[in-house]
């Protein structure tokens, strides 16, 4: 009876051990996932007149799908 007792404990600090291990080799838990930025990179488009780069939601569209800066620059390119 003294041996099967010594068998359970035995048993038992085996399965804690593993547990324990299995536990260390798990990689620590990752910092939440920056995947969803607020604030995300807009892309910049360049003036088809004078080629400086500005945000694409505040560029204008003009004929043959170019992008313009102001309608300044757009009526000037569309003239010329
Ligand atoms: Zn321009």
């Amino acid at each position: 009876m003294r041996f099967l007792a010594w068998l359970v404990l035995a048993i038992l600090v085996i399965y804690v051990m593993r547990k324990k291990m299995i536990a260390a080799m798990r990689p620590p838990p990752s910092p939440p996932a920056q995947a969803q930025r607020s604030v995300e990179g807009e892309s910049m488009v360049s003036c088809a007149h004078c080629g400086i780069y500005i945000p694409a939601s505040e560029a204008l569209s003009g004929p043959h799908d170019q992008l313009y800066c102001s309608s300044e620059h757009r009526a000037l390119h569309v003239s010329s």
